[in-house]
C-alpha cells in the first residue's frame, strides 16, 4: 500500500474525474468503497484504506457549506413529532401528508410531505441560506415542490413540542463541526509551510 500523500482533500464533482484515492493515489477502480458523498454530485474520492478521512472531509466540506445529509439525521425526535419515521421519509413507502407549510403569499397550506424521491434538481439534503435558515425539501398538494424552512416546523406542531425544532436546527449547525474541526487541523500544518514559505520570499525580496 503507497504512503499518504495528502492529508486532506476537497470533494472533486462526479463527472470527469481521475479514479484515484485522494489521499494515497491508489487507483479506486477496483475498491471504490472508501469514497464520501459531500451532496448530490460531489465526492472526495479514497481508497477503502482512506475511507474514514474522505468521510471527514467530505463532512467539514458540507460544514462550510451549510449541507446536512437527511440520512444523518433522520432518528431525530423532531420526526417522530411530527408523526414521520425513517421509512416514510425515505425512498420507500408512501410519505404521510401532514406538514403544515407556509406558501409565498404567507397563506399556510396543509397535506404537504416531505419530498422522498431525489433528482440532481431536487437533492434530498437538507441547506442553509445565506441567512442562516436550513431548509428541507417538500412536496404539496398537487405535486408542487418547494424547500420549507426547518424553523417552520412549528406550525406543524403543539407549541410544547416547539422547543423540538429549536434543538435540530442547533444539530443541523454543529452535526459536522467535529469534522471540520480535525479537518482544519489536518490542514494546518501544509499552511503554515505555505506561509513560511511565502515571508521567506517576501524578506528576500525586501534584501
Ligand atoms: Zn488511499
Amino acid at each position: 500500500m503507497p504512503a499518504i500523500m495528502n492529508n486532506v482533500a476537497t470533494p472533486t464533482y462526479l463527472r470527469f474525474f481521475a479514479p484515484n484515492c485522494s489521499y494515497c493515489g491508489l487507483n479506486i477502480d477496483s475498491n471504490p468503497d472508501g469514497s464520501a458523498r459531500a451532496g448530490p454530485d460531489q465526492a472526495v474520492l479514497a481508497c477503502s484504506e482512506h475511507a474514514a478521512l474522505a468521510k471527514r472531509d467530505a463532512r467539514a466540506y458540507m460544514h462550510e457549506r451549510g449541507i446536512v445529509e437527511r440520512w444523518d439525521v433522520l432518528q431525530d425526535p423532531v420526526f417522530e413529532a411530527l408523526g414521520f419515521n425513517k421509512d416514510r421519509i425515505s425512498w420507500k413507502g408512501e410519505p404521510l401528508k401532514n406538514l403544515t407549510v407556509k406558501r409565498s403569499s404567507g397563506a399556510l397550506e396543509v397535506g404537504w410531505s416531505f419530498l422522498h424521491i431525489s433528482s440532481c434538481h431536487d437533492p434530498l439534503n437538507l441547506q442553509r441560506n445565506d441567512e442562516g435558515h436550513w431548509f428541507m425539501p417538500a412536496a404539496g398538494p398537487g405535486g408542487i415542490t418547494k424547500r420549507i424552512r426547518v424553523d417552520e416546523f412549528t406550525l406543524s406542531l403543539p407549541e410544547d413540542k416547539h422547543h423540538l425544532v429549536a434543538a435540530f436546527v442547533e444539530r443541523l449547525n454543529t452535526i459536522y463541526k467535529a469534522d471540520a474541526e480535525a479537518h482544519a487541523a489536518a490542514a494546518k500544518p501544509v499552511d503554515d509551510a505555505a506561509a513560511d514559505t511565502t515571508s521567506a520570499t517576501a524578506v528576500k525580496t525586501n534584501a
